[in-house]
């Protein structure tokens, strides 16, 4: 969706959008360890004015995604629900670029330098911030076994575990760091 910019007036205006995040797909098709799909399209809502030159959106979108956990490296879905709040400020294109970067950052303000706002790269980058960090298909998740690769998940194996020594062989690797 594209909104042009002199279409943003003080007074807010409220709009439902059908997003398409196809793109997010091939963003995570090459990632080994983060694989996570997404539906073609993403439904939420938007509300979006402007104060001088600075434009605010304020929204919020829910979706079901599909992760691949990584301790036992199965598919499994999961729903997500954010809400949003962006400001884009002009980009003022400036020698001082660079301290106004920072400055950026501090704030989370983005910049437009167009006359057309596009929706799509705004909402991926809400969805990516929305993915967890670590994907697990479950709190529990025992994983695979580091022996024979098994799901322990779905079968027990005859493996030996890990014996008690290897923890407190942990404690003496921790205590080396620590010194
Ligand atoms: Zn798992
Ligand atoms: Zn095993």
């Amino acid at each position: 969706m594209k909104i042009p910019v002199d279409q943003i007036t003080q007074s807010p205006k409220e709009i439902m959008f059908s997003e398409k995040i196809e793109d997010l797909n091939s963003f995570f098709a090459n990632e080994k360890y983060r694989d996570f799909h997404f539906p073609p399209v993403l439904d939420g809502s938007l509300v979006y004015y402007r104060s001088g030159q600075e434009l605010f959106f304020q929204g919020s979108f829910g979706g079901r995604f599909e992760g691949c956990c990584g301790r036992c490296l199965a598919n499994y879905s999961f729903d997500v629900e954010k809400s949003f709040d962006i400001v884009l400020v002009p980009d003022p294109a400036r020698p001082e670029r660079k301290v106004e970067e920072l400055r950026r950052e501090e704030l989370g303000l983005s910049y437009y330098s167009s006359d057309i706002i596009e929706l799509a790269p705004l909402i991926e980058e809400q969805v990516l911030l929305a993915l967890p960090t670590r994907p697990l298909c479950r709190e529990d998740c025992r994983g695979l076994c580091g022996g024979c690769g098994v799901n322990l998940n779905i079968e027990e194996c005859a493996c030996v575990p890990a014996a008690p020594s290897d923890s407190r062989l942990a404690i003496f690797r921790t205590l080396k760091i620590n010194r």
